[in-house]
């Protein structure tokens, strides 16, 4: 009896140990079922939604997600450069010829004054170009020549981006990849303006307005009480800035592919298009800048004043050289384009700049 005693203690013992051991491992492997069921949850999630968005904007979404894992590592560019947090969001207008001759210079020079700012609106993803920028390399799925609807494709996904991610900005600029955009001016220059008033800012390198020859189109319904006057545009070659109040007025018609229409209707580049919108359209006359600088204009400003000016670009206009007048400190055959050297008599202190 009390061996049989002993047995069932030990018996009841073992029962115990069992049980133990088996809610053990139920716990710990349904736990871990449940947190493989959430990520698989949540990639098959986003699988979904993947196939479920078509066009566009899906991939300026899925960058973004994209950025969010970044953050570090844009902390770290900006903090290079240690400015402060900049009221502006800016987008760069690229393509797959220029990811290699362009980016890259804009990457080492005033791109790190306004690194979580900053968004490069391309055609072909870019591995290295989206690393190097933290992420904002934004592939559009826009065409990719220099073709007018390539082009108001970009710059329709440029205001999207605004409309995205720049919520917490007073302004949205454009610039082209191959402008230096100096962005304490331009922070400058801008501070003079009401950001929720409507306000259209950029420079004419035609120095004359455009007209719409009227009389031979079929006039869409949203356009009726458009003005037929001559207008002025910001050449986007110079840069130009949209306060938000006047962004959020132009969405309507610049939104899912709507800045594509009206250039058809136009039959203008992206650039004038946006100056009829907002002159014709929109009643808003754009507010000319002298600190704004395509290459289609020659740059004669003086050198003690240089550093006043926001934008800057390169090219040659007739049979001139359109460049940043500086002088140095790099030569012309180290810096054909003169933003290295332009990028160091603005920051001196920059670890590439020579002493
Ligand atoms: N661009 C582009 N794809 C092209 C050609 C140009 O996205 O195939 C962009 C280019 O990156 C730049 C803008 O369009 O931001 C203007 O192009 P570019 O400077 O070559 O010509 P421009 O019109 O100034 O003479
Ligand atoms: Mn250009």
């Amino acid at each position: 009896m009390r061996y049989f005693c002993k047995k069932s203690r030990f018996l009841f013992f073992l029962f115990l140990v069992l049980i133990l051991l088996l809610g053990y491992t139920l716990y710990f492997d349904t736990t871990g079922k449940s947190k493989q069921a959430s990520i698989g949850g949540d990639s098959s999630l986003l699988r979904s939604r993947k196939s479920q968005r078509s066009g566009h904007t899906v991939a300026t979404v899925e960058n973004h997600q994209a950025v969010k894992g970044h953050n570090t590592e844009k902390t770290q560019i900006s903090s290079k450069a240690n400015v402060g947090e900049v009221p502006v969001f800016i987008t760069v207008k690229t393509g797959r010829t220029y990811h290699q001759t362009r980016i890259p210079l804009l990457l080492q020079t005033w791109f790190n004054y306004a690194a979580n700012e900053t968004y490069f609106v391309t055609d072909t993803e870019d591995e290295d170009i989206s690393r190097q920028s933290g992420r904002h390399l934004i592939v559009s799925g826009c065409g990719d020549g220099h073709q007018r609807d390539a082009l108001c494709c970009k710059m329709g996904r440029e205001f999207e981006l605004f409309y995205l991610f720049g919520k917490g900005k007073d302004w949205f600029c454009h610039v082209d990849d191959d402008n230096y955009l100096n962005v304490p001016s331009l922070v400058n220059l801008l501070s003079q303006f009401d950001p929720n008033k409507d306000v259209y800012v950029g420079k004419s390198s035609l120095g004359r307005t455009m007209s719409l020859h009227w009389e031979y189109k079929s006039i869409p319904a949203i356009l009726t009480n458009a003005s037929r006057s001559p207008f002025w545009f910001a050449t986007g070659g110079a840069g130009f800035c949209i306060s938000r109040h006047l962004s959020q007025r132009m969405q309507p018609y610049v939104q899912n592919g709507k800045l594509v229409q009206m250039c058809h209707f136009t039959g203008l580049p992206d650039d004038c298009t946006v100056g009829f919108l907002s002159e014709c359209v929109l009643g808003v006359p754009m507010t000319p800048s002298r600190l704004l600088h395509s290459h289609l204009e020659i740059q004669r400003v003086p050198v003690d004043q240089l550093k006043n000016h926001v934008t800057f670009s390169y090219g040659v206009l007739g049979k001139q050289e359109t460049l940043i007048p500086v002088d140095g400190p790099f030569s012309k055959t180290e810096d054909p384009t003169r933003f290295k050297s332009y990028h160091c008599l603005l920051n001196p202190q920059v670890e590439w700049c020579p002493r």
